[in-house]
């Protein structure tokens, strides 16, 4: 599916405004839209905005993405893709294509590939083993004090990389009342269950009185004292978050939402005011990224994307490894992709903007941080760290009371010296903050610096 795009993409990748495109009525005319009623992106063109048309007017079959993609090939391929693992691509998110083909991040995330019918056999259906973890039909209780509610299996846009493939889309439902009084029975008996995540499918699809329904069940269980949503509207169809919802949901505090931003071209103009509408109501915002080849395994893109979450009050919270779960072989990277992203981004990026990268574990272990390796050494009395230069340093432990050698350099201390409290400290040269350190003693005079402990006062 290598391609040039189709110019009704590239005119909505312009026309991402609040107001709908209306360049896209002549640019699909007369070729791909003979007729203004022959294609849902031709009708209704103010209904941009409203969230319901969005998703009546999802792409969800071959047909409908041929008008986006005309040369689309393995057509019946693609078609056993998706009686599988099923395909919806709101004409929101259509538009934030740059480029149709698999090179674009945000194509490959929603348009379907073949390559998802082919799995090694390390991959199951349900890795993380939630359905072992049912205690009731829809609520996943796997760590002590959190519950997860799959409140729905409909999402706006399937994520071809989606953790729940096994039900996302499969039928675009959601929780019964009965089942919801279930879930109910079970925080009233588990009161150790302080936190419930909601999740799905998405459940932002839902209507603001079913959402509403559920937190307020969830609220009628005293021991339950903070909700959070997983939610991915924000990115793929940020019109969702109305006035209306927002008023609703800030009813329901502490409430957090986790949002699901993987590349910085996700973060348009609409997606950033949906975030802005939530911050502004008071609920703190979390993201959570999945590490996917061909999409951000890549140390910059991942940098670019969290300056632009902090940028949009948004907190990488996690980066997930891809979970071991059919039909996602293709955008697995090696977990050492991980630890070298992280590696890059500390010391580079503030603390604030970096996640935390984590691989869940199958068979339901939870989730497990990864880390580049920053204990280097330990003894009985210190300890060896090394921070993102490469500077090495000894911490001492509580109680010891000996001098460590000063002038490191002198001592031609390794690791050993520094464990021992021999030597404290081992520097890198020339790196950047090593240099500016030689400027400034060097413009520091002996005058100078006798007034140090005032610079801060300096007019
Ligand atoms: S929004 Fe979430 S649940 Fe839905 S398809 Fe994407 S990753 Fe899966």
């Amino acid at each position: 599916m290598e391609q040039h795009i189709q110019p009704v993409v590239a005119e909505l990748t312009e026309e991402q405004s609040s107001e709908p495109p209306s360049t896209m009525r002549a640019v699909q005319s007369p070729s791909s839209c003979p007729t203004e009623n022959e294609t849902p992106l031709c009708k209704k063109l103010s209904q941009w905005n409203d969230w319901r048309w969005q998703i009546r007017n999802r792409i969800r079959s071959l047909d409908q993405l041929a008008q986006y993609v005309p040369s689309l090939s393995a057509r019946h391929e693609l078609q056993k893709v998706i009686e599988k693992y099923p395909m919806a691509i709101t004409p929101y998110y259509a538009s934030v294509i740059q480029r149709a083909d698999m090179s674009d991040p945000v194509f490959r995330m929603s348009v379907p590939n073949i390559q998802e019918v082919f799995d090694p056999p390390c991959l199951t259906d349900d890795p993380l083993e939630e359905h072992q973890d049912m205690p009731v039909p829809g609520l996943v209780h796997r760590y002590r004090d959190r519950a997860l509610l799959i409140a729905t299996t409909m999402c706006s846009m399937y994520c071809r990389h989606c953790t729940r493939k096994r039900i996302a889309g499969t039928r675009e439902t959601a929780i019964s009342a009965r089942r919801m009084r279930q879930v109910q029975e079970y925080l009233f008996n588990h009161p150790e269950i302080t936190d419930v995540i909601i999740s799905g499918g998405d459940p932002l699809t839902m209507s603001d009185s079913a959402i509403e329904a559920m937190l307020s069940t969830l609220r009628s269980v005293p021991s339950v004292q903070v909700i959070r949503i997983g939610t991915r509207v924000p990115v793929v169809l940020p019109m969702r978050i109305t006035d209306e919802l927002v008023n609703m949901l800030k009813k329901y505090h502490p409430l957090w939402i986790n949002t699901h931003f993987n590349h910085p071209q996700e973060l348009t103009e609409e997606a950033r005011a949906a975030c802005a509408k939530l911050a502004d109501a008071g609920i703190p915002l979390g993201n959570q990224t999945v590490l996917l080849r061909g999409v951000n395994d890549d140390p910059q893109v991942i940098e670019r994307l969290c300056r632009g979450l902090i940028r949009t009050r948004v907190r990488p919270y996690y980066i997930y490894q891809c979970d071991l779960v059919r039909g996602v072989e293709h955008f697995r990277t090696s977990v050492r992709k991980g630890i070298e992203i992280m590696e890059y981004l500390r010391g580079r990026v503030s603390g604030i903007a970096i996640p935390t990268f984590v691989v869940d574990a199958p068979h339901g272990g939870g989730k497990i941080p990864v880390l580049p390796t920053y204990v280097v050494s330990m003894s009985p009395t210190h300890t060896v760290l090394r921070n993102y230069e490469g500077l090495l340093v000894s911490y001492p432990e509580p109680g010891v009371d000996s001098e460590p050698a000063a002038g490191s350099a002198k001592a031609e201390p390794g690791v050993w010296e520094l464990a021992s409290g021999k030597a404290d400290v081992i520097l890198p040269a020339h790196t950047q903050r090593m240099n500016r350190r030689e400027k400034i003693g060097a413009r520091r005079s002996s005058a100078v610096q006798a007034e140090a402990t005032g610079y801060l006062f300096d007019a």
